[in-house]
């Protein structure tokens, strides 16, 4: 009896483990895809042509999860913490302490500089390309810019219609796959924007752009706490920004583009 029930015990935590993956592909790869996609409609002529070069006929959107795909590849472990960066609320970015091994900030830098180097190999040239494509993505996902007590938000478990999650995870990848909705319809559905706004959308540096998802990351976390049960409503109450977020991205990633291949 009493090996059945350690059994039992081994079992369930065998199952758990599998259940509550450590980490989650950010954005998702739809919402990656999506904004691959949305900068390619705001491309130069110019930026369109080097980009079809380096990317020998693939899309924005189908290199966008790239800098996903390497991260359980032990060679690509220098480039882990290049996703994200979390510092403490009420606290400036610039007076935190760095990540010794980069953080997204230092990541964007780091590949626009590269794609800036005539002297830089194709090779390197092709790989800066395809990880700024999903760090610029990532900038956009709130919990990306969060804090680290919590792993911007990956400790914060709630279910998401009744399944196990975190609220990190429903803003990567849980609202917009319940959507269902595919990158080129994600696409083909954003807003209408007038040229103005498009404008203020592409105004500012890549550390204004880390501000603006900081904002928007403290009222993500005070949109839930431990144990919610998130569903129907929290999609009623949030779709729209995570659109918008996507948009956002889609536009400054051509900007960044435009600008690097002007
Ligand atoms: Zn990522």
């Amino acid at each position: 009896m009493h090996s059945m029930i350690s059994f039992g015990f081994s079992l369930i935590f065998v199952l758990c483990s599998f259940a509550t993956p450590a980490e989650q592909p950010q954005w998702g790869q739809t919402g990656h895809r999506a904004i691959g996609e949305i900068a390619t409609d705001h491309l130069t002529n110019r930026a369109r042509k080097q980009v079809e070069k380096l990317l020998n006929g693939h899309s924005l959107a189908y290199v966008s999860t790239f800098g996903d795909e390497i991260k359980s590849d032990k060679r690509y472990d220098k480039y882990y913490t290049w996703h994200y960066v979390n510092f403490p609320m009420g606290t400036r970015y610039e007076d935190s302490t760095k990540e010794q091994k980069g953080d997204i900030m230092t990541g964007m830098e780091h590949c626009i500089s590269v794609l800036k180097d005539e002297n830089a190999s194709r090779e390197d040239q092709i790989f800066h390309l395809k990880l700024l494509v999903h760090l610029i993505g990532d900038l956009h996902q709130p919990l990306h810019v969060g804090r680290a007590e919590d792993r911007g938000g990956n400790d914060i478990k709630v279910t998401w219609h009744y399944k196990k999650s975190n609220l990190h995870r429903v803003w990567d990848s849980e609202m917009i796959e319940s959507w269902n909705m595919s990158y080129t319809e994600l696409d083909e559905n954003v807003r209408l924007l007038s040229k103005e706004q498009i404008r203020s959308i592409e105004n500012g540096s890549l550390l204004d752009w880390m501000y603006d998802s900081r904002q928007l990351a403290e009222r993500v976390y005070a949109s839930a706490s431990q144990d919610d049960k998130l569903g129907y409503r929290y999609s009623y109450d949030h779709l729209d920004t995570v659109m918008e977020q996507l948009h956002k991205a889609g536009i400054r990633l051509a900007k960044v583009l435009n600008e690097i291949y002007s």
